[in-house]
């Protein structure tokens, strides 16, 4: 292989390398896979699957011992709002005052902070946070949830909607289900 720039010969090499797609300040890839030209500056960097590798990034950022940098804050607040449109109305806050906290020139409350270091935790794990349904809620009297569970043949369980009422004795349906669970187990 042959660099681009000199056509000197491109080695194959593995170094520490300084990462630099990241908004991250300070990420070094240990072992990278390099080609370095033998006779210039040039040299290529392979990162297999960059997927995985800044959702390592985002979990460890997320649960950083210590107050997020605001790099850090921006680094997160990206896992979890690309626009940084929603998650000012989700912490309550003008949009100007996330891109204060982003340029270092206002601080986070703790809960403004835990609030976003569980959403990016929670958004690399599985579904998404619902950013936009919990920007504001409804006021409304402080009512338990009423949930469904089901365990479902892909042997999770699911939260499902409640049940069609039908027709017909009820408690006797509820007997029986009982039984035939019994039998079941
Ligand atoms: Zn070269």
């Amino acid at each position: 292989m042959r660099c681009l720039f000199c056509s000197g010969t491109m080695k194959d090499t593995r170094e520490d390398h300084q990462f630099p797609l990241s908004a991250l300040e300070d990420v070094t890839v240990v072992d990278a896979k390099m080609r370095r030209c033998q006779s210039c500056d040039e040299y290529e960097v392979h990162y297999p699957r960059m997927l995985d590798l800044e959702r390592a990034l985002a979990l460890t950022v997320a649960a950083k011992q210590g107050p997020l940098a605001p790099s850090e804050v921006r680094y997160l607040r990206r896992t979890v709002d690309s626009e940084g449109t929603e998650l000012p109305k989700v912490l309550q806050v003008a949009p100007d005052v996330l891109a204060r906290w982003e340029a270092g020139e206002a601080v986070m409350t703790f809960e403004q902070e835990l609030a976003l270091r569980l959403m990016a935790f929670n958004h690399e794990r599985g579904p998404r946070f619902p950013l936009e349904k919990l920007a504001r809620f409804p006021e409304g009297s402080r009512e338990p949830l009423k949930l469904w569970l089901k365990f479902g043949p892909d042997r999770r369980w699911h939260v499902v909607p409640p049940p069609v009422k039908r027709s017909g004795s009820a408690p006797r349906r509820r007997a029986e289900g009982r039984k035939r669970g019994l039998h079941a187990a």
